[in-house]
């Protein structure tokens, strides 16, 4: 290794809106400890910051003020992570720092404080002083003086902890209260005697640490998915960027083929990360892995605090993890001698992040791949019609899964015409096949995409519907609660007896949702036992996993559900999925509706029939003839792809293009207005001045004109090649200037179009 040069002059991302980075001085009682990835506080106009070093520099034009403190005593990055985030940034038109801060664990911020200090002139000036990561848990360990015997007056409680003491190396304070019950007097007893003593150390939050793990087996593998992991196998070993399509339909065994190509990467020294969409990462899926692993295992994703995520952090950057599961986030895990990346349930919308730093992992996934030169799996049973698409084009390696494993056969499915019966939550065969799956001891699922009771209210008399004063939406009735709520914001009411327009009773609900489907089943089946899973009833840390392991042990006959019950859940004793409303997804005003809805009906469906015995499913729809449902229920992808992607031909939509949206807002329409005319005009200007063909959609109004009081508008941008976009985006977004007022957002590649 060479020495590098000292760093003199550094490179900083600071994490705020601005989309240049700066140069500072180091001073020389400093220059040993700054390093590429460690944090330094630096003077920012009037305040301090907290930046990221990315480099030194070997001259600058600037007038350099120097840096106040090192913040790290080890790089939080390394090189080629700094060269991922700065693609992704780069791609993404998001600020350097503000990407930095999404891809570290907000737990790492380190508390400060201000502090007096004198200056040699004797003016007095405020620091920012550092106190220590707040992240970091310590505990207090007990280890027995073994030259020290109890004396015969010690009984009880600290008489047993002391016994125990002298058989374990050591036990913390906590594990000591948990199974003794000891108090800080028993504590301060046992050291006051001499017989233990008391030591601080670092220790991990462990969401997992209460459970134990049955060890388990690969299993044999069928044909195809022999097939599968061959050429997987056969690509870990090449040692390059290999990326595929794992299209296997559900129940076909994909994650078995996970776990062994894991097992693969990990013989060969390498590590793993296995990306999962935040509602699939459930302690089913984590007990797999870390029943068929004996590596450290971390588990990132959203119901961590804050803590115990900077604990998984640290064990991934220490190198004590060879496997990492998450959810989006976690494409951006400190994991290094990367060897696999899986980005299960690729098709997943929830990928993509829409706020923000808007980026989505499923593409990242890819990226970072190529630049680990490791193998990507993205797996589906209803992959993107563009994952597909590039497989045809040979830009990812095809794997078919056609069968499922153990040769149990696909879901039987029906579709039940509800045209003309609006009005009934059940056709009579949908109630016939619950009440007949009910006497036969099997489980059954009921999907509607809306939660809530009632959609909507709307007066007989003159019409009037309710109506968020924030939101460009209709208020959502939920009963137990009696009130209205908005589902963009928080606006709710109480329920109204009256119109509040005109004072008539004759006030109806129209529309369902599971709440009142719940209702529903309690009193056509007063025997069955019924759970449901929306959002209104998984609040809270662990909610969604206590509702499905009710599921799992057998103790829910009937479970309600939004689309949380339909992904990737392997419950074998459901034997019935009736879909009550398959038509809500295909209304929604955005090119990917039909895509949508027939991933979203093929996922539900493969929820039945995953144990011995058969499933059926029986769909309620209004629009049977829709060639999304008609082929989902017929289980043929390659029919709808073939009739989707001529659509998206004729229409310049993806793959045959590439999209960014521009979305202006403001809480004054007129402003938004204006300032959507200005971006038009710089934009088609810039357009000019490249002499380029992305071609300018708008500005017209957002599907959901207002959201939270914000008027939005948007522009869409369309262009065929890639690159092309990004260099007008890049030359408009450094060239538009738009009123404070008015707040613009870029969404590259946007998934969410309302
Ligand atoms: P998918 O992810 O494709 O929906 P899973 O990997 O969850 O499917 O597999 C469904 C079930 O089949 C799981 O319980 C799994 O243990 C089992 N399974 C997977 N591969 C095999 C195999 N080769 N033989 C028998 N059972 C298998
Ligand atoms: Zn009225
Ligand atoms: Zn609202």
């Amino acid at each position: 290794m060479t020495e590098q040069p000292p760093f003199t002059i550094i490179d900083v991302a600071v994490p705020l809106r601005l989309y240049t980075t700066f140069h500072y001085a180091v001073p020389p009682n400093l220059a040993t400890l700054v390093r590429t990835g460690v944090r330094v506080l630096v003077p920012f106009g009037r305040r301090k910051l907290t930046g990221y070093v990315l480099g030194t520099v070997a001259e600058s034009e600037e007038e350099l003020k120097p840096i106040s403190a090192v913040l790290d005593p080890e790089p939080l990055f390394t090189p080629e992570e700094l060269a991922f985030f700065r693609w992704s940034a780069s791609y993404y038109l998001h600020p350097l720092g503000e990407v930095i801060k999404t891809a570290l664990p907000a737990g790492i911020n380190v508390e400060s404080r201000k502090r007096r200090v004198c200056s040699a002139d004797g003016t007095g000036c405020e620091e920012e002083v550092m106190v220590g990561g707040k992240g970091v848990r310590r505990e207090t360990f007990y280890r027995a003086l073994p030259s020290m015997e109890p004396p015969a007056n010690l009984r009880g409680k600290a008489l047993r902890m002391a016994e125990f003491l002298r058989t374990v190396v050591d036990a913390s304070a906590s594990q000591l209260r948990r199974e003794f019950g000891a108090t800080a007097a028993h504590f301060r007893r046992l050291l006051e005697l001499g017989l233990v003593e008391a030591s601080e150390r670092e220790v991990y939050r462990d969401p997992f640490r209460e459970e134990v793990f049955a060890c388990d087996t690969p299993l044999s593998l069928n044909d195809s998915q022999s097939a599968a992991l061959e050429r997987i196998m056969a690509a870990t070993d090449g040692g390059g960027f290999a990326p595929f399509l794992l299209h296997g339909v559900t129940g076909s065994g994909k994650t078995e083929v996970y776990l062994q190509a894991i097992a693969h990467v990990l013989d060969a020294g390498k590590t793993a990360l296995v990306l999962v969409p935040e509602i699939a990462l459930t302690p089913q899926l984590v007990r797999r892995f870390k029943s068929r692993f004996d590596c450290g295992i971390a588990v990132l994703h959203s119901g961590l605090s804050d803590g115990e995520r900077y604990d998984e952090w640290r064990r991934i950057r220490r190198n004590e993890v060879s496997i990492v599961i998450g959810a989006r986030s976690a494409i951006f895990a400190p994991l290094s001698a990367l060897g696999i990346i899986v980005v299960d349930e690729e098709h997943e919308a929830s990928y993509k992040q829409s706020e923000g730093f808007r980026y989505n992992a499923r593409d990242l996934a890819l990226v970072r791949g190529k630049m680990a030169h490791a193998v990507v799996i993205l797996g589906s049973a209803t992959p993107l019609l563009t994952t597909y698409h590039a497989a045809q084009d040979g830009k990812l390696g095809y794997l078919s899964l056609p069968c499922r494993v153990r040769n149990l056969p696909m879901p039987q499915a029906e579709l039940l015409d509800a045209r003309g019966r609006r009005g009934d939550t059940f056709l009579p065969q949908l109630a016939a096949a619950i009440a007949d799956n009910l006497a036969a001891g099997g489980q059954t699922l009921l999907f509607l995409n809306r939660r809530g009771f009632a959609t909507f209210l709307v007066c007989q008399d003159c019409g009037h519907v309710l109506r968020c004063p924030n939101c460009s939406v209709t208020l959502t009735y939920h009963r137990r609660r009696e009130r209205h709520f908005c589902h963009y914001c928080d606006y709710s009411i109480p329920a109204p007896s009256v119109c509040p327009e005109c004072g008539s009773q004759a006030v109806g609900l129209l529309g369902r949702g599971t709440e009142r489907v719940e209702e529903e089943v309690r009193e056509l089946f007063p025997l069955a036992r019924v759970g449901r899973m929306d959002r209104d009833t998984t609040g809270g840390r662990g909610g969604h996993a206590r509702v499905l392991k009710g599921l799992e042990e057998g103790r829910i006959d009937i479970l309600i559900g939004t689309q949380m019950i339909a992904k990737g859940h392997d419950f074998p004793g459901v034997t019935l999925v009736g879909v009550v409303s398959a038509d809500a997804t295909l209304n929604i005003p955005d090119f990917r509706s039909s895509e949508r809805t027939f991933q979203l009906i093929s996922q539900v469906m493969g929820r039945a029939g995953r144990g011995d015995a058969p499933g059926r499913v029986l769909i309620q729809s209004l629009a049977p003839d829709h060639y999304a449902i008609a082929r989902a229920v017929a289980h043929d992808f390659e029919g709808f792809y073939n009739e989707e992607i001529g659509f998206r031909r004729e229409a310049g939509y993806p793959p045959f293009a590439h999209l960014a949206a521009l979305t202006l807002s403001g809480n004054s329409a007129s402003e938004v207005e204006k300032g959507a005319e200005t971006a038009a005009s710089v934009l088609h200007r810039t357009k000019g001045e490249l002499r380029s063909r992305v071609e300018i959609l708008g500005p017209v109004s957002a599907p959901l004109a207002k959201i939270r009081g914000r008027y939005r508008l948007q522009i869409l941008l369309k262009s065929v090649g890639r690159p092309e976009l990004h260099r007008l985006l890049a030359r408009f977004r450094a060239a538009v200037r738009l009123p404070a007022v008015v707040r613009m957002a870029i969404d590259v590649d946007p998934v969410d179009m309302l």
